[in-house]
């Protein structure tokens, strides 16, 4: 499989997750994690810290859900409108236009009527990308991995600039994918936490929101802590 079917792969495998947060944003919320920073910290850490978090960390009063439901709503548009004019845009290089049925006869002329049979099968080609009717996500995302596959039909081998392109669009789009997952708490993620390392006094950072149990990490001396509970 190529990296950009992998990539498409990833889009459609999580489209559906994506969707379900835009309906029910209030379920889809892992993050922070419930357990809470503190309890993997020491008591004396703990004391130390307890005034600063009250006043700064952004996540104490619980999910947002209509904020994160709007954010996921423009990623998933935008990532629809990318592949769909992605699509379009491949379509109009490589995609041949449908047979003319122009052929100066009439119906009884058997070679034109041949013709006008062959036109409008080709026409109704349902490997062909459309300029209207079906235009979704699922649709483009079908179709462009089709092509990056060079599976047959009336189109043209994408050329290797033009694989180029497809590769770029298609991963941005996986990226946007991976960043709404990341909203709605289901991609693992990263936040500062407000008080130093105990081994190095360097950064730390809790990680979590994908379901998996959540830990704490020192950017600066890789030192970790897992929830001892989990
Ligand atoms: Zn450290």
């Amino acid at each position: 499989m190529t990296t950009a079917a992998a990539h498409l792969d990833y889009v459609l495998d999580n489209w559906p997750v994506l969707q379900d947060a835009v309906t029910t944003p209030a379920k889809a919320t892992g993050w922070p994690p419930a357990m809470g920073v503190a309890r993997i910290l020491s008591e004396e850490e703990r004391i130390r810290a307890v005034e600063e978090r009250l006043d700064t960390d952004p996540s104490a009063f619980g999910p947002r859900p209509v904020p994160i439901a709007v954010d996921i709503l423009d990623i998933l548009r935008a990532v629809e409108q990318d592949l769909v004019g992605l699509a379009d845009e491949m379509a109009a290089a490589i995609q041949r236009p449908v047979l003319p049925t122009m052929s100066g006869g009439g119906w009884r002329d058997d070679a034109h009527r041949q013709l006008v049979l062959l036109s409008a099968k080709d026409s109704a080609d349902p490997r062909r990308w459309r300029y209207s009717g079906q235009r979704d996500l699922a649709r483009a995302a079908e179709w462009i991995a089709g092509r990056v596959a060079g599976a047959p039909g009336p189109f043209r081998l994408l050329l290797p600039v033009e694989q180029v392109r497809v590769d770029s669009v298609v991963q941005a789009c996986a990226d946007q994918v991976r960043r709404a997952l990341g909203i709605v708490g289901i991609a693992r993620r990263e936040q500062p936490v407000p008080f130093p390392c105990t081994g190095c006094a360097g950064q730390l950072v809790v990680c979590g929101g994908d379901g998996q149990p959540p830990t704490v990490e020192c950017r600066d001396c890789g030192r970790t802590w897992t929830d001892r509970a989990a």
